[in-house]
């Protein structure tokens, strides 16, 4: 493995520059872009790192995929009928398709979705972003995860259009708390910092059919795995989910931090970060080197 990610490190470096990091906030906006690090988490729990692999980021919409399990662990398949499973097409905050489709949002993934997903983990937990914070302090075996205040804050300063579908929902009937509470505990979970090992092995359960070896805790089940593994390959990516799946070929989620998480099931989770995107929102660095990823491992979920 440790082989293999400095291969990968070498080939994608000399991109290093290009792209532009998220600026929606200011406290993302300032940044350092000139980041970049991968870690790679296989099942028997070995870790293997290059770069800034444990410099924390900002996680964003990374922290979906945990918000989803959090509350698939309550709902199961009841969770279905207020968030649907297919692609947007459109952009992650549209709120163009949630008033034609009635208040349900395609998918967990983008905002919308994330948001019914966290309107449900309010309606359970006491404290929601506790919850978050010690569900992924568990898997990552590291309890000095904390969000960033800071970008929480400006999160919730820049809300209106998070406030805007949240409330649409709520005029459908599909959201039950107040809607100025749940995006608290949503931007909290989006400004969690964690680095690329912390992710790499909060990630691993899902290579693993839903076994976290460091939790030592069945997550999921197996059949619950592949469903997320197969949402994550088809709605993981913002709008570029289908030059995902035909350049990397692996179920992956980004966050505007600059982060990507992706899964090869049966072999390992791998995180990547380098702040600086593309102009579909993924990080430019960590596109380029998951494909370099499954180009040299010569292998495809497809
Ligand atoms: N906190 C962000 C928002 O709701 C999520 C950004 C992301 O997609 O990573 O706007």
């Amino acid at each position: 493995m440790q082989s293999l990610l400095d291969k990968i490190y070498k080939e994608v470096i000399p991109m290093l520059g290009r792209g532009k990091v998220a600026d929606y906030i200011p406290a993302l906006a300032s940044v350092e872009s000139q980041q970049f690090g991968i870690a790679i988490c296989d099942n028997d729990g070995n870790i293997s790192t290059v770069g800034d692999a444990h410099v924390p980021f900002s996680i964003q919409s990374i922290s979906k995929v945990f918000n989803l399990v959090l509350a698939i662990n309550h709902y199961g398949e009841d969770l279905w009928h207020r968030v649907s499973c297919e692609p947007s097409g459109l952009p992650f905050n549209s709120l163009v398709q949630l008033e034609y489709e009635n208040g349900v949002p395609r998918n967990p993934f983008i905002n919308a979705g994330a948001l019914v997903i966290s309107d449900m983990n309010q309606s359970r937990f006491a404290s929601p972003h506790l919850a978050m914070r010690d569900f992924v302090r568990r898997l990552s075996e590291n309890d000095e995860i904390i969000a960033n205040r800071n970008v929480a804050d400006s999160e919730f300063e820049y809300r209106a259009r998070n406030a805007a579908s949240a409330y649409l929902m709520k005029a459908f009937g599909n959201f039950e708390n107040e809607v100025e509470e749940v995006l608290h505990s949503y931007f909290y979970n989006c400004a969690l910092e964690m680095s690329c090992v912390d992710l790499a092995k909060a990630g691993s359960f899902l290579a693993n059919r839903g076994y976290s070896k460091g939790a030592e805790e069945q997550i999921l089940t197996p059949s619950q795995t592949s469903q997320v593994n197969a949402l994550l390959a088809t709605s993981g990516m913002y709008n570029e989910a289908g030059n995902f799946a035909f350049q990397v070929g692996l179920p992956g989620k980004s966050g505007v931090g600059g982060g990507i998480i992706a899964v090869v099931p049966g072999r390992f989770s791998i995180c990547v970060f380098s702040p600086a995107l593309n102009p579909m929102g993924n990080s430019l660095m960590g596109m380029a080197a998951l494909t370099s990823l499954t180009k040299h491992i010569n292998w495809s979920v497809y």
